[in-house]
């Protein structure tokens, strides 16, 4: 098989799986969003998974999204594109122009910087708030004790368009206690978006209330260690 063809099998299977995953919970299948993660892989990726039909993309540096994705969105203008990575301010620009989706708003002074360049730009790409479940320090995402207050802040006082929460549980741990604590931090307030569970654990991050799965390599194969 060529590389698109293994793409496009690869996400009917992610697809096909999601809606089990969705049904064995008695939830709707398209209550579910798949995040198609092509972070690290080429453009002629991206443009294969296009092709089958996938308009909803994840990418976690800001420079690799603008080199690839403006031609694409070009000739498909309904794709949507979600940040996933951690965000520095001096990167918020490029970000509120190239993305619709930022999932990894974690600290107040990114959350006023994103207001500010809102404003300016005359653009409001939705925001989730990245919780630090497992509390790792060298991870992205606040802690959930201040995740509430941070949800406030940026919905209330900078009146960004806060959507959701988003988390990555610690790797080699059950991450079914960090989805039921995604979801609930959700619930509390209010917001409808839950961004979580990857290649390895999205069926269980369906099953704990996600309402978008972040899927990358099982779709567009192993990427290049770091
Ligand atoms: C890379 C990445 C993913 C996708 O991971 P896979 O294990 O390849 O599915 C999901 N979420 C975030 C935040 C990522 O950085």
């Amino acid at each position: 098989m060529s590389d698109s063809s293994v793409i496009a099998a690869n996400l009917a299977l992610i697809r096909e799986r999601i809606a089990r995953a969705a049904l064995a919970s008695g939830r709707d299948p398209a209550a579910i969003e798949l995040v198609a993660v092509s972070k690290t892989h080429p453009a002629e990726a991206a443009a294969a998974a296009l092709a089958a039909g996938q308009r909803v993309f994840g990418e976690n540096r800001v420079q690799e999204a603008k080199a690839k994705w403006p031609d694409l969105r070009h000739s498909f203008p309904d794709l949507r594109l979600h940040l996933i990575g951690p965000l520095q301010t001096n990167k918020v620009r490029d970000a509120v122009a190239l993305f619709d989706v930022i999932e990894t708003v974690d600290r107040p002074k990114l959350a006023a910087a994103l207001a500010h360049e809102m404003a300016r730009a005359h653009r409001r790409p939705l925001c989730l708030i990245q919780v630090n479940t497992g509390r790792e320090p060298q991870k992205a995402g606040v802690d959930p004790d201040q995740a509430g207050r941070l949800i406030a802040l940026a919905r209330d006082e900078y009146g960004l368009p806060v959507a959701g929460v988003m988390g990555i549980p610690p790797a080699g741990e059950d991450p079914t206690p960090h989805f039921r604590l995604l979801a609930e931090l959700a619930a509390r307030a209010g917001l409808a978006m839950v961004s979580m569970g990857m290649s390895g654990d999205f069926e269980q991050a369906i099953a704990c209330g996600a309402t978008h799965v972040r899927v990358g390599s099982a779709i567009f194969g192993a990427r290049e260690a770091p």
